[in-house]
């Protein structure tokens, strides 16, 4: 396709030694003079593809287009792409002329030429007249500018750039965003550019590649990438957000975090949904006048704003506001809504936290759940009746928690409201073609979602049933 300078076609990189996946069915054009940004968490499978790119590692499926050629097993060498590491690499035994000139050097160039390119890519990243200075005299920031000199000498098409800054401090990593990105505008190269930093994604990229877990999760500018992200990994990634689970309760209508509220996006009543509230787009007032009311937990200024936490009921709200608010105020929260941005979920599991006891069963407000602590406790052992973790430790119950979940269709529902782990009044229900979706708040302040053949009426109080055999369990972190 005209334009692209690099296609990946479903691309896979397996490791053969322990059959992991790295890359999984990687599919993504990048257009000449580009610069697009790989991002995701550690291990994610960015360096993988960025090395799979520049050469010095081969794809177990799928090919790799330059220009529209397949390049996918072309030696680095015969790559006009440059890399440079987070680790800058440079020869401590040579000076900076050196350093930048050893590749211009094995091409055999003539020695007029090496000296003017040298000095021109020193012009560019800032280190004028630094020829003849030895690497240990510069600081981590000139380091790292001599290693981007020492790509661009070589006037790559593509410049790779693998957590170039990682290694810098903060005031050093924001001034060489803004030069980056210069650079990128004057020489009109294409840059791909590996972070795990969202904030440094979104300054500085035409386009974001959001990777988790080897997938891509989303591509898009960063207004895309912000403000409609895909799904709820992407939208809790990128920046600072509240994620509730929720479900369509009408047109336009949409309820999480204890309450319904009025929505722009269009998803079929009864749909299970992640709901994303940016934490500038709540509307804080006085407690009877929002859809929700809590109370405030915390309170930060930042500088430019004040960062607020409510917490209403078993919801927490992180809310970014211009006004102060006291620690334990009751204040009510509302949206409008294009504050509320809406995604299909994904799973939607019930989850709660239960505390350990002394007997190694789980509480749960006061009911007991029976859970084989030993396959959930990694390297957990029973010695002389005293639970263990691997080194023989014996294991305080008071200082670890548990994390159930539960599939919404296993959990049954009773009119003995003591009849299950807990009971609660059922405050929505829609009929889902062959059975009922019922939202239940129960007396713990939790909505759960609740799926069952039968219909049952609003307001009723249901016991919740929990079978232990359908719970998964889990040691929260
Ligand atoms: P990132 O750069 O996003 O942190 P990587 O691409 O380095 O992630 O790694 C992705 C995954 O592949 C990780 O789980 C890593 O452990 C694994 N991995 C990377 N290289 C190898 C290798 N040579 N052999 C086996 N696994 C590897
Ligand atoms: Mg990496």
């Amino acid at each position: 396709m005209a334009g692209n300078i690099i296609e990946l076609k479903n691309i896979t990189r397996r490791f053969e030694d322990d059959g992991s996946i790295a890359v999984k069915d990687f599919n993504l054009s990048v257009g000449r003079g580009e610069f697009v940004t790989f991002l995701g968490p550690s291990g994610c499978g960015k360096t993988t593809t960025l090395r799979m790119i520049a050469g010095f590692d081969t794809p177990t499926e799928g090919e790799i287009l330059l220009n529209g050629k397949d390049i996918t097993v072309l030696p680095p060498n015969k790559r006009p792409i440059n890399t440079v590491f987070q680790r800058y690499a440079l020869f401590p035994h040579m000076n900076i002329f050196e350093n930048i000139a050893f590749g211009l050097k094995l091409k055999k160039l003539p020695r007029e030429e090496v000296i003017k390119k040298v000095k021109h890519v020193l012009d560019l990243v800032d280190l004028e007249g630094f020829e003849e200075r030895s690497v240990s005299t510069l600081s981590g920031g000139q380091q790292q500018r001599i290693a981007i000199a020492r790509a661009l000498v070589n006037e790559p098409e593509i410049l790779l750039l693998d957590e170039p800054l990682g290694a810098l401090d903060l005031k050093m990593r924001k001034e060489m965003q803004i030069e980056l990105k210069a650079m990128h505008q004057q020489l009109g190269i294409t840059f791909i550019y590996v972070t795990h930093d969202q904030e440094e994604a979104l300054t500085m990229s035409d386009k974001i590649v959001v990777m988790n877990r080897g997938t891509i999760q989303q591509i898009g500018t960063p207004e895309d990438i912000y403000n409609e992200p895909k799904n709820a990994f992407v939208a809790d990634f990128i920046g600072e957000s509240n994620i509730f689970k929720g479900i369509m309760t009408g047109k336009l209508k949409v309820r999480f975090c204890g309450g319904e509220f009025e929505c722009m996006d269009d998803v079929d009543e009864g749909t299970l949904v992640d709901v994303v509230v940016r934490p500038e787009d709540v509307i804080l007032s006085a407690p009877g006048d929002g859809v929700v009311k809590g109370t405030v937990t915390a309170v930060t200024f930042k500088g430019m704003h004040y960062e607020i936490t409510v917490e209403s009921g078993k919801y927490e709200m992180v809310i970014v506001s211009t006004k102060a608010q006291k620690v334990g105020d009751e204040v009510g929260m509302s949206l409008d809504p294009d504050g509320i941005h809406i995604m299909i979920a994904e799973d939607h599991i019930t989850r709660f936290e239960a505390s350990v006891t002394a007997d190694y069963k789980l509480d749960y407000n006061g009911k007991t759940i029976n859970c084989d602590l030993l396959s959930v406790i990694p390297g957990s052992r029973m010695k002389d009746g005293v639970l263990t973790d691997s080194s023989g430790q014996a294991i305080d119950t008071d200082k670890i928690k548990i994390n159930v979940s539960i599939q919404p269709g296993d959990i049954e529902m009773s009119d003995d409201v003591e009849a299950g782990l807990t009971h609660g009044r059922i405050i929505n229900l829609i009929y889902k073609g062959d059975h009922y979706c019922y939202v239940i708040r129960t007396a713990h302040g939790h909505d759960l979602i609740v799926d069952d053949e039968y219909l049952w009426n609003m307001g009723d109080q249901v016991g919740l049933i929990l079978p232990e055999d359908k719970m998964s369990f889990a040691l929260k972190k």
